[in-house]
């Protein structure tokens, strides 16, 4: 059975290139049938930090990827890591090094000196079995790495066959002097005691695959297969980072984006299937496979993930980007019928990219009485015997309050007062919305309801 995880580090926030991961490791595991886990590498972190945890948790559940089974806490499993380094000494896969800082410090020196990078050169591991350790020090654990010229080498899923020189691995530490796990460790005991069958995570990591490699096959345990994704840059070409817009995936929620148009964008972020642009969770899971994952680094398009999260928000249903909105803009609750309406979302909808646009799209609704006019609506206003004529016309109008009905009833007005309809609605418009832009003049009257629009008007005529 297959079985992927998602391995985060609680920063405080989910970035939008951990998201990738973990929708990657999604898709893979359900296009298998198999499980996505979910494990928080908290072990560094300190004791109480568990509002960087909820964070990634709360991200997690936005995005709409549920994992599988119980959430592993990397920091609870610390006895089972030091376990396992115990059991490395045992077989003679690891070994207790004794250097202290000032050795340690010193092979630093003599390797800069030498213009070489620092590699620890196994002192330690060629210590005579009967070697007597230095009182009173506590010892590190380090791992053995292969040391002859060859490398390091693995099949990856996605970045093809790569070869790391076993001359840039170096024995590093599992267990440090405190006997707590390094991360190096913890990671690989983890994947190895959660059944992982395919590590999915960027390409950052390729050096550490080459290092964990090691710890597999010191305990003689089976290798996941690996695969890097390359890392998301800006559309400058540089890494993705703040100085590009929103990286924290509370900060796309914030700005109006759904989960879905976030998937779907995410899911073509190296990986593709023909020319489908635009396509459900689902199908992806469907077609997703590793090896239709393109290896040089993709750029983060906020245009077109805009263009996805308009296609979305058509397709959402007015009650479900209600309460979406609501969350962003509590002040909507006053409103909230309005937004509920399938007619008025529908009006919104028309140019939003976002959800903020879409409430702002609404403004003209909620705006209050004596409105603020813009500059040019101003000029629009004309003549305000017009308008209190129409108040007055609109105050006695009974019918059907439909957009539909509006504009036969507004129309006839127009041509009883032998008037051209664009004349007719632009001091309307700029008294019932206070702008000169605005839908169609008949959803706006209908939009903002009937008792509303008539004082609206009658504040422009006075
Ligand atoms: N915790 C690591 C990170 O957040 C990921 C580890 C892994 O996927 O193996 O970068």
């Amino acid at each position: 059975p297959v079985v992927t995880r998602f391995a985060p580090s609680p920063t405080g926030y989910l970035h939008i290139g951990g998201a990738r991961t973990a929708l990657f490791n999604y898709l893979f595991a359900k296009h298998h049938g198999g499980q996505f886990l979910m494990r928080i590498e908290d072990t560094d972190l300190e004791r109480h930090n568990e509002a960087a945890v909820d964070a990634i948790l709360q991200g997690m559940a936005w995005l709409g990827t549920p994992h599988d089974g119980q959430i592993v806490r990397q920091r609870e499993r610390c006895g089972r890591h030091k376990e396992v380094a115990m059991e490395l000494l045992k077989n003679g896969g690891a070994y207790k090094c004794y250097c202290s800082k000032e050795e340690l410090e010193a092979m630093r020196q003599e390797a800069e000196t030498q213009k070489v990078a620092f590699r620890y050169p196994g002192k330690c591991r060629r210590l005579p079995p009967d070697a007597c350790p230095p009182a009173g020090r506590q010892p590190v654990v380090r791992i053995k790495t292969p040391e002859d010229e060859g490398c390091t080498s693995w099949k990856d899923g996605v970045m093809g066959l790569i070869e790391i020189p076993n001359k840039d691995v170096d024995d590093f530490i599992i267990l440090r002097a405190d006997e707590t796990p390094t991360y190096l460790l913890a990671v690989v005991v983890d994947d190895h005691d959660m059944g992982v069958t395919q590590v999915i995570r960027g390409s950052d990591h390729i050096g550490n695959t080459a290092r964990q490699i090691a710890v597999f096959q010191n305990m003689n345990w089976e290798l996941p297969d690996f695969a890097h994704l390359p890392l998301i840059h800006g559309p400058d070409g540089k890494k993705l980072s703040k100085r590009h817009g929103a990286t924290g995936l509370e900060e796309f929620e914030a700005k109006g984006y759904l989960p879905e148009a976030i998937r779907n964008y995410l899911a073509r972020l190296s990986w593709s299937h023909g020319d489908d642009e635009i396509f459900s969770t689902k199908q992806a899971i469907e077609w997703f496979t590793l090896s239709a994952c393109s290896r040089g680094a993709p750029c983060f398009d906020f245009d077109k993930l805009n263009g996805l999260n308009q296609h979305y928000i058509k397709e959402a249903d007015a009650g479900r980007l209600y309460e979406i909105v609501e969350k962003i803009f509590p002040e909507v609750k006053a409103f909230e019928q309005k937004f509920r309406d399938p007619r008025v979302a529908n009006m919104l909808k028309v140019r939003a990219k976002t959800l903020i646009e879409y409430k702002q799209a609404a403004d003209f609704i909620m705006a209050q009485r004596p409105l603020e006019v813009s500059k040019a609506a101003a000029k629009d206003l004309g003549d305000q015997l017009h308008l209190e004529s129409l108040a007055e016309d609109l105050q006695k109008y009974e019918g059907e309050w439909t957009p539909e009905a509006l504009e036969v009833y507004i129309k006839g007005l127009v041509v009883a007062k032998e008037m051209k309809l664009g004349a007719f609605a632009k001091p309307i418009r700029a008294a019932l919305t206070g702008s000169t832009a605005s839908p169609g003049l008949f959803e706006v009257i209908w939009a903002i309801g009937h008792q509303e629009a008539v004082a609206r008007l009658r504040d422009a005529a006075a």
